[in-house]
């Protein structure tokens, strides 16, 4: 299994062409989506189409972009002009975009190519990849576990080798967890430095677009043509976009690696190892390892709860069966309040109705200052934290996720599929940048599963974020397994 960029290299040239890379794609993806579930749709003719024009311009040698020809596949919670924009819910089960998103404007721009689009937790809400309106995906690891969630299925397609790499979303953990669930790579960027214009909203405050890839130059070829300003989004960050992949390779010299004492709670055994394995092996790199403190993590999940909820009940109010969405035909509805009601109860799944119910109590007048006043000061404090322990490091590891993928069916109570999240949410409460790893495998339950660690870095800290990420990666290597499905048959 290649990275994006080799592929580009070869369609480049000519080694192979676009057209066998995504009939490639579209072989395989016959044979596992079945099982795996992370496609919602497929884009046969047009991702053929598409690959045919690019081989035709790379013979003719027209100039292709830094992208041409790769097979990417898209979160469903993304809009394209291509195929459904369905965020995985049967509101929009039949909602066709009228425009790309500008994340897709830029892919295509750079000639990727679209392949499809894949499966989340509806709205971009869990941390499983089971909130879904049409089944869950499975991880190509053990397809009887999770992939993580919310971008499950661009996850478990990047490693089940069913594309080239793939877009998801983050607003607390969404790319990085299930990255680290699938044993790949999985960048969220710092606020504002991908457009979110077209990215359907969950928590406008803490959403950011990234990539999930098999390798850091491909994350960091992604970042830079995602990243950028945008009239289209006036959150977009107007910060210059520094070119990262050119000195990827470049080992940073000297760096402080802080280490906090929250990290190390209630995470599984090979979690906490593959955490040692890293801080040993950035040290032989010449890392000065420091101790930080981040006495906020155990709330981040709390204020989170308010926070995101929050936004998400304002941003999915537009869904209402009227203006978007499913309506309802069910006989009885006596008034419009009646239509919305019955719409919205048909339409939104368990967690998406709880995330509602809960942002409008934190919202509510009376409420609004114990909870959401209270908890965007917290939010405040979290990003003071962050900063005092940049003073003293260049970047933060830590776990990305306590444990390895857990089984499907497995975690059943709310709070603790929350508590999936609690070393990535303060990343977008704080709004800076952070990346997952695949860093080792947890033989526990038997088969292998891969762990992840995560490096955090303060915003805007994307080209030093880089930098170690790539030198951590060629430090470790490969990880020791693959995940079966890809295993050729003897
Ligand atoms: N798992 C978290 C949630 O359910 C984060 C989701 C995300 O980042 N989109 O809200």
């Amino acid at each position: 299994m290649e990275d994006l960029v080799s592929l580009r290299d070869a369609i480049a040239q000519r080694t192979t062409t676009a057209r066998a890379a995504v009939d490639g794609y579209l072989t395989r993806i016959a044979a596992a989506n079945p099982t795996i579930n992370a496609y919602h749709e497929v884009f046969v003719d047009e991702a053929r189409a598409a690959a045919d024009a690019i081989d035709t311009k790379i013979a003719s040698g027209s100039p292709t972009g830094a992208l041409a020809g790769v097979p990417i596949a898209i979160k469903d919670n993304i809009a394209t002009r291509l195929g459904r924009t369905t965020c995985s819910s049967k509101i929009l089960e039949n909602y066709r975009s009228p425009y790309n998103a500008t994340a897709i404007e830029r892919l295509t721009a750079a000639g990727a190519i679209l392949i499809g689009k894949t499966n989340l937790d509806e709205f971009a809400m869990g941390s499983s990849c089971e909130n879904c309106a049409w089944g869950a995906v499975r991880n190509p690891w053990d397809t009887t576990r999770v992939p993580g969630g919310s971008s499950g299925g661009s996850a478990a397609a990047v490693a089940g080798d069913l594309c080239a790499a793939a877009l998801g979303s983050d607003t607390g953990g969404s790319i990085r967890q299930p990255a680290s669930l699938c044993g790949i790579v999985g960048f969220k960027p710092t606020y504002g430095r991908i457009s979110r214009y077209g990215l359907v909203a969950f928590g406008s405050s803490l959403d950011q677009i990234g990539p999930l890839t098999q390798s850091v130059r491909d994350a960091a070829l992604l970042y830079e043509c995602l990243a950028g300003e945008d009239p289209l989004d006036s959150t977009s960050a107007v910060h210059a976009v520094e070119p990262v992949s050119a000195t990827l390779d470049d080992s940073p010299r000297t760096f402080r690696v802080g280490i906090p004492s929250q990290y190390r709670k209630g995470n599984s055994p090979a979690v906490d190892a593959a955490v040692e394995r890293a801080t040993d092996l950035l040290k032989g790199m010449g890392a000065t390892i420091v101790d930080v403190d981040l006495p906020m993590t155990d709330v981040g999940i709390s204020t989170y709860y308010v926070l995101a909820p929050a936004e998400a009940s304002s941003n999915l109010a537009r869904f209402d069966g009227i203006r978007y969405g499913h309506r309802s035909t069910a006989p009885g509805a006596k008034d419009l309040f009646d239509l919305y009601a019955h719409s919205r109860a048909e339409g939104f799944g368990v967690e998406v109705q709880r995330r509602i119910m809960l942002g409008t109590y934190v919202l509510s007048v009376g409420y609004y200052d114990a909870y959401y006043r209270r908890a965007l000061q917290v939010r405040r404090v979290i990003k003071q934290e962050f900063d005092a322990a940049f003073a003293k490091c260049d970047v933060i590891l830590g776990p990305t996720s306590p444990t390895a993928a857990f089984p499907i069916g497995g975690v059943t109570d709310p709070l603790a599929m929350y508590m999936c999240d609690v070393y990535t949410v303060n990343t977008n409460i704080a709004g800076i940048c952070g990346i997952s790893l695949p860093a080792g495998l947890d033989h526990a339950s038997g088969a292998p599963l891969p762990v992840g660690i995560q490096l955090q870095a303060q915003a805007f800290a994307e080209p030093t974020l880089f930098k170690i990420a790539r030198a951590f990666e060629r430090a470790s290597g490969p990880l020791p397994a693959r995940p079966p499905a890809l295993t050729p048959a003897a």
